[in-house]
């Protein structure tokens, strides 16, 4: 069974994967489909909803997306929405690592070191049928990247769930204790719960 996600992004592709290990996991590019939907929503909720229904306009077949972000409380929940494009402004282009150390020298002095990670899912099965769900995982910053495992901030982020550094955990232990892993967790329930009546129905289309 097919699940397109709307992201370009391998390691969000390789997670997925293990989460859904039911489903063949296609992103877009797999089909040389150009997808860069401009992510100009207010909240995880508005731009995930954008990214699928980008997406399901193309293939009109059940497609997944999520938008993550870490939410930073010494910043009143920074940078959120924005993480993936953090320090990025005046259109320059960072890499995940220097997006993390501008993170770690902009949280010099500051005691509190608090965060969280959150995610959004939206699937889409039809113009009728959509789902958001949404999860966090609580932590904190560190003081020094560590680990080699994941992506993104990953090196920076101490899970407490997992008690760990989230670059530190096996992928196994990440599909457990991510805000990914959570929320895509009661997206598969969804889907479990729906799965013959989607398929029936977007294989008749
Ligand atoms: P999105 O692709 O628009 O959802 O942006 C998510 C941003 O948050 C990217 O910069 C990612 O690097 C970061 N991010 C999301 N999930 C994770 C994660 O599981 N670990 C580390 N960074 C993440």
């Amino acid at each position: 069974m097919k699940l397109y996600l709307a992201s370009n992004n391998e390691h969000k592709r390789e997670e997925f994967k293990e989460l859904f290990p039911e489903y063949e996991i296609i992103l877009p590019k797999d089909e040389k489909i150009e997808f860069d939907p401009v992510e100009d929503g207010s909240s995880f909720i508005e731009n995930a909803l954008i990214k699928a229904e980008a997406l399901y306009s193309m293939v009109k077949k059940p497609c997944i997306a999520d938008d993550s972000g870490l939410c930073v409380n010494a910043f009143g929940g920074k940078p959120g929405i924005h993480t993936a494009r953090y320090g990025e402004e005046g259109g320059r282009k960072l890499s995940d690592k220097e997006k993390y150390t501008l993170l770690l020298k902009n949280m010099e002095g500051i005691d509190d070191r608090s965060a969280e990670f959150v995610c959004t899912i939206a699937l889409i099965v039809d113009e009728h049928d959509k789902y958001v769900i949404e999860r966090s995982v609580k932590g904190h910053i560190v003081k020094e990247a560590e680990g080699v495992n994941g992506f993104g901030y990953d090196p920076v982020f101490y899970n407490d769930e997992a008690g760990a550094v989230s670059a530190n955990l096996t992928r196994k232990e990440k599909n457990t204790y991510s805000h990914r892993a959570k929320a895509a967790l009661e997206i598969k329930e969804i889907l479990d719960r729906e799965k013959d009546r989607i398929w029936k129905e977007t294989n008749r289309k």
